[in-house]
């Protein structure tokens, strides 16, 4: 069994996919060909901003928005510790300083009462600037924007959404990547929305932004690319992934139903035995992970192991924790929550080509180990 079966879509546009990667060799255009264009005013359409700025990868999707706007030493840009290390590694490559708040204990999402209280305390040592907050959509679920947008505006910070594993999704209505002051995506093949390779996206309705984003995207070029008004990076996506991209948003919007099918059945199988994703009444996930908690998951996991059924645990460790943020003020015991989430829970096999004899064999291997 696959964690994430990424051939039985590829089985369904094949075609497609072919017909789209000939066109780029017929072209040439392997660096920002016509299907980047394409690509970015599809998904701009698609989440419903003004703009959509392709670039090399999520992780780039998130350096790319901090450096326009001007983030670095002595800057403190708030976040969860409860997430992938990319969403604190690009506040720290640019000097500036990460600052944790903890989770929910139900959605694992950044905890907008605690976000404020760290902002307070910040303020209050006076050591650091607050600049920025980074919310994570984590598993596919939005955190909660306009709690967190409410602090936002008290204390003038940028709100950029870490959409990396919430393409799809939806936020009182609206599409996730539309959230934010500015929201940067992932196309990391194993995403909600996978290239065959990297990729990301920055969405955005704010024109200067944009306009910063489009020069940093090409080591800061100003009027052409041998004008060179600012410190930028090589952060474009090949016309390769675009072109790959295009063809599975033919199926995307439908993927995204099967998935919430998937998440319902194992929810009705399991939720006596573990504890089960909580989705907020308006929220739709994009379910990039199906996650449970367990006190004793490797006894959960061993078991469902042996029956070859692929399992991962996102996150075993809290970022507060790692050995690349030793230098930050923290110990074991700042984050309880997420420290506590972090030893429970544990993801199974979620995509949108999952068999019903696939799941019922997964809901029955863990059911029994309570039994
Ligand atoms: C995947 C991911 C990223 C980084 O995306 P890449 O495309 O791998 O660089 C950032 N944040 C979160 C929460 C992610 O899951």
């Amino acid at each position: 069994m696959q964690f994430i079966d990424l051939k039985a879509q590829q089985t369904r546009i094949r075609e497609k996919i072919e017909t789209n990667i000939k066109k780029v060799l017929d072209h040439g255009n392997y660096i920002m060909g016509p299907e980047i264009n394409q690509i970015e005013e599809l998904l701009a359409h698609f989440v419903g901003t003004k703009y959509a700025i392709s670039v090399a990868s999520g992780t780039d999707a998130l350096l790319m928005p901090l450096m326009a706007h001007e983030i670095g030493r002595g800057d403190a840009v708030f976040t969860t510790p409860f997430t992938f290390i990319a969403t604190a590694e690009v506040i720290q490559l640019l000097g500036a300083t990460p600052v944790f708040a903890d989770i929910l204990p139900d959605t694992y999402n950044i905890d907008p009462e605690k976000l404020e209280i760290t902002i307070k305390k910040t303020i209050a040592e006076g050591k650091l600037k607050p600049k920025a907050i980074i919310p994570v959509d984590l598993f596919g679920q939005a955190a909660d924007y306009d709690e967190i947008h409410a602090i936002a505006a008290k204390y003038d910070l940028l709100v950029l959404q870490d959409a990396a594993q919430s393409f799809g999704a939806a936020y009182k209505g609206k599409k996730t990547c539309a959230n934010g002051h500015v929201a940067g995506t992932s196309f990391f093949p194993a995403k909600p929305l996978g290239a065959y390779g990297d990729g990301g996206m920055i969405f955005t309705n704010d024109s200067q932004m944009m306009e910063k984003l489009v020069s940093i995207r090409i080591h800061g070029k100003g009027s052409d690319k041998y004008d060179n008004i600012r410190i930028g990076i090589n952060g474009r996506m090949d016309t390769m992934q675009a072109a790959i991209l295009l063809a599975k948003m033919e199926i995307f919007p439908e993927e995204i139903n099967l998935r919430q099918e998937k998440a319902q059945y194992y929810s009705n199988g399991l939720k006596n035995s573990v504890t089960v994703p909580v989705i907020r009444d308006y929220n739709v996930s994009a379910w990039a992970q199906y996650s449970i908690l367990h006190p004793q998951r490797e006894r959960v996991m061993n078991a469902l192991k042996e029956q070859g059924i692929p399992t991962a645990v996102y996150y075993p460790l809290s970022l507060h924790l790692q050995g690349a943020f030793k230098h930050l003020p923290y110990q074991a015991g700042d984050f309880p929550i997420s420290e506590s989430i972090s030893q429970q829970i544990f993801s199974i096999p979620m995509h949108p080509y999952l068999k019903k004899e696939e799941q019922d064999k997964i809901i029955q291997v863990i059911n029994s180990v309570n039994g």
